[in-house]
Order: structure tokens, then C-alpha cells, then sequence
């Protein structure tokens, strides 16, 4: 695997989190369910946190949900960050309340002396504030295009505004639902200021088309070393962000500790149900927390040695199934079996 050589940014912590720094980049969600109802958000949090999740961000569109937040700090195990607009009384609230980040664009809060006051209790209780732009939310009247400078510009904005009370916990995002701008505007961003990069596509889409768009774009910018922390936004639900934030992670081979599932395109020698046995596979091994890769292959003429890498994997042949490990065949076993087989190696391993 040839490494990826990272941008240095500052580190910054969430919780007990680190993002930035060279810390280990971490993929994080947004619930979708009512900031007012604890029981389903808990629900939801809890499902992505088994999923992977490591920083889980809620809406607070009103003073009554930042009410949540102690209940929800008291059964959920990631940091919570806090999305809040225009209201600084919100802000100061979720602040109050234990919120652990905020995402929050200071300079849509007209007054200054509001501005100050969020500040001033960040700093003091060390929550860091996103800086989060993306094309909608560009100020249209000073920066009319949808460019990568117009993003950049919208975001230098917010940070000076930061920076002027002397605060600097900052993460910055850039997205555009244009990957091409979002790459651009990373790139250049990161050669003006140091702090951690929350990277992402926004509006990218629905499950396959958005996880492919996110997959091209967060690809290209992983690969260049851009990105501390990850979230892949699609019209799904938020566990497949986290999934396929995990999934482009691992095939830039980022992310280590998760177990990847290859598998073969099948053809004419095809021996047994390759897609839908890689499929179920994929579904068990998605929360499991190891380095690994397992291989599902058509056909013993070219399976174990193309997987010759993957630590565990099977192989067509006739009515059934072989069973190798690093392209070592070690038994035969009935195609009923894959599943638990392979699980079974896992735990063991
Ligand atoms: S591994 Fe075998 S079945 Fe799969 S594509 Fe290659 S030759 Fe075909």
C-alpha cells in the first residue's frame, strides 16, 4: 500500500476527539430525526455509532433543542456537535447545555458584540466552532459566482471574525456540490490557513449516485493529502453516510481498521452466487473493527491468486466452495457455509 502523505494541520479537539494534527481522520454524521425527540435521536446516534461514527452533529433550530443535548451527552458515547444559524442565544445555550462543537458562521450574526459572546464562552469551555461553507450558503450579494475563490472568500469572512477575538479551535469546510470547485477550493484554502479540514460534497445525492459522486471527491482530495474529518451527505440514512465514509477511506487504504470485502465481476466459469454472498458478507463485517480483507471470488482457475492478498477468502469450484487464506487453499466447504465460515475467522482472528 503506498501511503498517502497528509497536509499538517493544527489539531483541535472535540470531546475527547482530535481532528487535525495528523490524528487519525474520522468520519462523522448528521442525525435526521426531531432535535426535540431524545428517544429517537439516542436511537439513531447509537445505531451510528456502532456503525463508526465519531463525531455525530444535530440540528438546533430553536432554544428548546439545545435541551436535549444533557440527556442525549448522558446515553450516547461520541462527541455532539451543535448546527446552528444566525441565533447567537442558541449558540450560547447548546454551549451551556455541554454541547462539544458548534458549526456555526459567525458572520451571519449582525452584531459584534453577539459574536463576542459566543467566543468568549467557547474559549472558555474549549469548544472548537466549523466554519462550515458550501455553495448555497455563499453571501451572493458580495460573491456572486460559484467558485472555489467565492467559497474561499465566504469562508476568510467567518474566520477573520474568529480570529479578531483571538480564537483559533476553528475546522473549516468547503463544499460545493460541484466536485471539481470543492477540490480547487481545499487546495487552495490549505495553502492559506492551517486549520483541520472537514471535507465533503454537499448535496451530493441519493445512495449510489452520491456515494459515487462523494467517493470522486473526497477520493481526489484524500489522496492529496487534504481532509481531517469526513462526512459524506446523501438523501439516505445517516448510517450509510458513515459506511461509505468508511468505504472510501478503505480502498485509498486510509483507514485501517475495518474489513474490506473484494470480490470478483463473475463471468462464464463463474462456480456459485458470487454477488449476493459479497453482499451479505459486506452487511456482517460492516461494523467490525479490524484490518482485513476478505475475498469472494467466481472460480478457482484465477480466484485465490488474484486474491492472493486478502487475508481470508473462497473460491468457486463445481458444487462447491474452497476456502483459502493468503491464496493458500485450506478446505472445502458447502456454499451454505460462507458466511459463517468467514465470520467464524474473523472472531478468531
Ligand atoms: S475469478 Fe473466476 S469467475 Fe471470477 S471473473 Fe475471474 S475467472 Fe471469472
Amino acid at each position: 500500500m503506498i501511503p498517502i502523505k497528509r497536509h499538517r494541520t493544527r489539531k483541535v479537539y472535540i470531546g475527547d476527539v482530535p481532528v487535525g494534527g495528523g490524528s487519525p481522520i474520522t468520519v462523522q454524521s448528521m442525525t435526521n430525526t426531531d432535535s426535540h425527540n431524545i428517544k429517537e435521536l439516542i436511537e439513531q446516534i447509537l445505531e451510528l455509532e456502532k456503525a463508526g461514527c465519531s463525531l455525530i452533529r444535530i440540528a438546533l433550530p430553536d432554544m428548546d433543542a439545545c435541551d436535549s443535548i444533557p440527556a442525549l451527552k448522558k446515553r450516547i458515547h461520541i462527541p455532539l456537535i451543535g448546527d446552528v444559524h444566525f441565533d447567537h442565544r442558541i449558540a450560547i445555550r447548546a454551549i451551556e447545555k455541554g454541547i462539544d462543537a458548534l458549526r456555526l458562521n459567525p458572520g451571519n450574526i449582525r452584531e459584534k458584540e453577539k459574536v463576542k459572546g459566543i467566543v468568549k464562552l467557547a474559549k472558555k469551555r474549549k469548544i472548537p466552532i466549523r466554519i462550515g461553507v458550501n455553495s448555497g450558503s455563499v453571501d451572493r450579494r458580495k460573491y456572486s459566482s460559484n467558485s472555489p475563490e467565492s467559497l474561499i472568500k465566504s469562508a476568510l469572512d467567518h474566520i477573520k471574525i474568529l480570529e479578531k477575538e483571538d480564537f483559533s479551535d476553528i475546522i473549516v469546510s468547503l463544499k460545493s456540490t460541484d466536485v471539481l470547485i470543492t477540490i480547487e477550493a481545499y487546495k487552495k484554502f490549505a495553502t492559506l490557513r492551517d486549520y483541520p479540514l472537514h471535507i465533503g460534497i454537499t448535496e451530493a445525492g441519493t445512495r449510489i449516485y452520491g456515494s459515487l459522486k462523494s467517493a470522486v471527491g473526497l477520493g481526489i482530495l484524500l489522496y492529496l493529502g487534504l481532509g481531517d474529518t469526513i462526512r459524506v451527505s446523501l438523501s439516505a440514512s445517516p448510517v450509510e453516510e458513515v459506511t461509505t465514509g468508511y468505504r472510501i477511506l478503505r480502498s485509498l487504504g486510509i483507514y485501517t481498521r475495518s474489513v474490506e470485502v473484494i470480490s470478483c465481476p463473475t463471468c462464464a466459469r463463474t462456480a456459485f452466487d458470487v454477488e449476493n454472498t459479497a453482499l451479505r458478507i459486506e452487511t456482517l463485517v460492516s461494523g467490525i473493527r479490524k484490518r482485513m480483507k476478505i475475498a469472494i471470488m467466481g472460480c478457482l482457475v484465477n480466484g485465490p491468486g488474484e486474491a492472493r492478498d486478502a487475508d481470508i477468502g473462497v473460491a468457486g469450484s463445481k458444487n462447491e466452495v474452497l476456502l483459502f487464506k493468503k491464496g493458500r487453499l485450506i478446505k472445502k466447504i458447502r456454499p451454505d457455509r460462507i458466511e459463517q465460515e468467514i465470520m467464524e475467522w474473523i472472531k478468531k482472528s
